[in-house]
């Protein structure tokens, strides 16, 4: 056992797509609108997580290519509540009642993960990841440009915003939740859906369950 491992944490920071769903929103949002597109996309995305590419460079474009209707906002919705990871509830609620402090910082639409998130009982307030807009008749009218959720270190200042009490442990599968530190104070990489080795190989922790997200959060 890692000396973080065995001291507990008073906050968890937890990533939305590829860990706590099964679903990367925004290719699922490509797939819904034909192959050409969703592959497009998830090559993007493939590329910012890997920290090929800077994420500021093709947020905006990818949401662009995706052009979401508030419809397919509401399936994205449904997707992730039906691809949640397995014991996420069962652990959220085991942190829950020992006090810890749980927040989501996503790079995905916040539209589509708060109906989610409340679900699993974590509040609208404890949501953090980027709005989009839509014009009466539902058309996709543009994304907040104005997130920190859509750079590369957004997910960082963000935590450093939130003040959350301290020791503070993060948990993700790609570049922007490895990014956080040293805002907070471990990072664990969650295997559970995708593994990718630059983000493992410089984790402190790696984890492949909520069940063993429970031991090291109330450790
Ligand atoms: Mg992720």
């Amino acid at each position: 056992m890692s000396r973080a491992e065995s001291r507990g944490y008073a906050s968890v920071v937890l990533d939305v797509d590829s860990t706590l769903c099964g679903v990367e929103g925004i290719d699922w949002l490509a797939d819904r609108k034909g192959t050409d597109i969703g592959v497009r996309v998830a090559e993007l995305t493939d590329r910012a997580m890997r920290g090929e590419v800077a994420l500021d460079d093709v947020y905006g474009e990818r949401l662009s290519l995706v052009d979401p209707t508030s419809d397919d906002i509401d399936a994205l919705t449904d997707a992730y509540v039906a691809a949640l990871a397995p014991g996420v509830a069962r652990a959220l609620g085991a942190l829950r009642e020992a006090g810890r402090r749980v927040v989501l910082v996503s790079g995905g639409v916040r539209e589509a993960i708060v109906p989610m998130a409340k679900s699993l009982g974590i509040h609208a307030n404890d949501v953090h990841a980027v709005s989009v807009r839509f014009a009466p008749d539902g058309r996709y009218a543009g994304h907040d440009t104005s997130s920190p959720l859509t750079t590369a270190a957004g997910k960082r200042s963000i935590v450093t915003s939130l003040a959350l009490p301290r020791r503070i442990l993060a948990v993700g599968d790609g570049a922007t939740d490895l990014a956080m530190r040293p805002a907070v104070d471990a990072f664990a990489a969650f295997t559970g859906f995708v593994r990718r080795d630059a983000i493992v190989n410089e984790a402190d922790l790696v984890i492949d369950s909520f069940d063993q997200l429970i031991d090291l959060v109330l450790a």
